[in-house]
């Protein structure tokens, strides 16, 4: 199955927001349709629960003597819309002191068998605060009735019986209208959301397919691109890093042709040497001379050597090559890869000069230190002025020893000095003595310092020259 047919699979942004968005709305509709249907009568009779309750204890609260009395239990009538009798007892005998009376029709006042209900409910209501009852046979237009009712002892010792009812209504008609609109509501709320969905997806979805086009380019090798990540944040962090990545992609594009360039250039050389200097002598058998051996073992040597620094290189690089650390003697090290550069290039004039610390010891992998010193000392040979000229430096900072390799060459101009590090970088395309470089030697000093965690650096002025320097910790004797 293609890729294409497998994504069709997969439900796109707009689907999916506008499902979510539906299964949103959905729940809101879930939600109301339970408060309209379940709860709402239950809400409404507690609400007519707690009116009569208050009422009956707000008129328990004030003494039957007082002046507000009478006052007090209209007001909580009218307030609440109920119908309030308020019984004074003597003995047996119960007789009604105030009455307020604001429903047509009310099963205190005048419903049937009333005495009866209110003896009940009296008995009912016993010495405990208020009590709340509800009386579902329906009275002719309504559900039932509630009832609230308190019993206080006056404080001339008559006690004191308030009771109020409240007519229960039915709430289908409301319920029914409430329905109807939940419908309409709900309708409302869909196409609403269904817009937003389109709108929000085609925001949230058209800079990502903005972006896979282009990726798609980069896929085929079109570096030429910018991904743009539209408004949102996270868009715009994936635009940035796919711009980076595809800066990244195109530097290593141009690096892996130029190494590919250099590399062949650099293999040709001494390999076109090799077969023709061969050929000359199968040819000439008079040409076998030890000179013209000797040329062929040296581009041999040649080859190896570039052929050694790839591998280290990519040893280094890839994480592959481990620390041998031991304790030996910087200062000896350094002497004596001046001593063997010494010797090899004295004939041809040049001079290195040394100036040393001495009984410097330190704890790092030898292989590697010399590896850095030569490729520093083979750069400052190759590169210095006319007066042929090296200096090797050691100077002791506390525990820290610098070793410097100083050239009085043509340079580096200050905006190239960041990459000579980088591995096949050069400044130039030609070698100033036609050494073979493929621009590998500097990254191999940077890979071999770092894994030891050292300091190192350059310093270069044009037409004066340059300075490569490291360091390293010293031992404590
Ligand atoms: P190469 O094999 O080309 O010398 P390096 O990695 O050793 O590779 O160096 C990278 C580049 O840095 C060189 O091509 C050269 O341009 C520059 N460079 C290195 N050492 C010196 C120096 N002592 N003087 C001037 N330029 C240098």
């Amino acid at each position: 199955m293609t890729q294409k047919q497998n994504n069709k699979k997969i439900t796109g942004i707009r689907t999916k927001l506008l499902i979510y968005m539906a299964a949103f709305v959905l729940l809101l509709i879930v939600i109301l349709a339970v408060f309209q249907f379940v709860l709402l009568p239950k809400i409404y009779k507690g609400t007519l629960r707690s009116q009569a309750k208050a009422a009956v204890n707000s008129i328990c609260s004030v003494n039957s003597d007082s002046e507000d009395f009478e006052i007090n239990v209209y007001e909580c009538a009218s307030k609440y819309k109920l119908c309030i009798s308020v019984y004074e007892i003597r003995g047996n005998l119960m007789r009604e002191i105030v009455q307020a009376h604001t429903q047509s029709v009310c099963l205190i006042h005048n419903g049937p068998n009333s005495d009866e209900l209110i003896k009940n409910i009296y008995l009912d209501t016993g010495d405990k605060g208020t009590y709340v009852t509800e009386y579902t046979a329906p009275m002719s237009s309504s559900e039932g009735s509630v009832f609230a009712s308190g019993r206080v002892i006056n404080s001339d010792g008559t006690e004191m019986f308030t009771l109020a009812t409240l007519d229960i209504q039915p709430i289908d008609a409301t319920v029914q209208t409430l329905r109807y609109e939940l419908i309409v509501v709900s309708i409302v709320m869909l196409i609403c959301a269904a817009v937003i969905a389109y709108f929000v997806s085609r925001k949230i979805s058209a800079p990502v397919v903005r972006m896979n086009d282009e990726a798609k380019k980069l896929a085929v090798g079109d570096y030429d691109v910018n991904f743009e990540g539209g408004d949102f944040r996270e868009t715009k962090e994936l635009a940035g890093t796919l711009n980076y990545a595809a800066d990244e992609l195109s530097k290593m594009d141009t690096m892996q042709k130029e190494l590919i360039a250099n590399i062949s250039h650099d293999l040709r050389t001494p390999l076109t040497l090799i077969s023709g200097y061969s050929e000359v002598m199968r040819d000439f058998p008079e040409e076998i001379t030890p000179e013209n051996m000797q040329i062929i073992i040296d581009e041999s040597a040649r080859l190896t050597g570039l052929v050694n620094d790839m591998l280290e290189l990519s040893r280094l690089e890839g994480g592959k090559r481990e620390l041998k650390r031991e304790d030996f003697s910087l200062t000896d090290t350094v002497l004596e890869t001046v001593k063997r550069f010494a010797g090899l290039t004295a004939k041809n004039g040049y001079a290195i000069s040394e100036d040393l610390v001495p009984d410097i010891y330190v704890n790092a992998d030898k292989t590697l230190v010399l590896q850095v010193l030569y490729n520093l000392m083979g750069n400052a040979i190759n590169y210095t002025g006319e007066d042929k000229s090296v200096n090797v430096k050691m100077e002791l900072n506390g525990d820290v020893c610098r070793v410097s390799v100083s050239d009085t060459g043509e340079g580096i101009p200050e905006e190239k000095l960041p990459y000579i590090w980088d591995r096949y970088y050069r400044t130039g395309d030609y070698h100033k003595r036609g050494e073979v470089g493929t621009g590998i030697g500097l990254s191999i000093v940077k890979n071999a310092l770092t894994l030891h965690g050292a300091q190192y650096g350059v310093s270069s002025t044009e037409g004066i020259g340059s300075t490569f320097w490291f360091e390293l910790n010293v031992l404590k004797k």
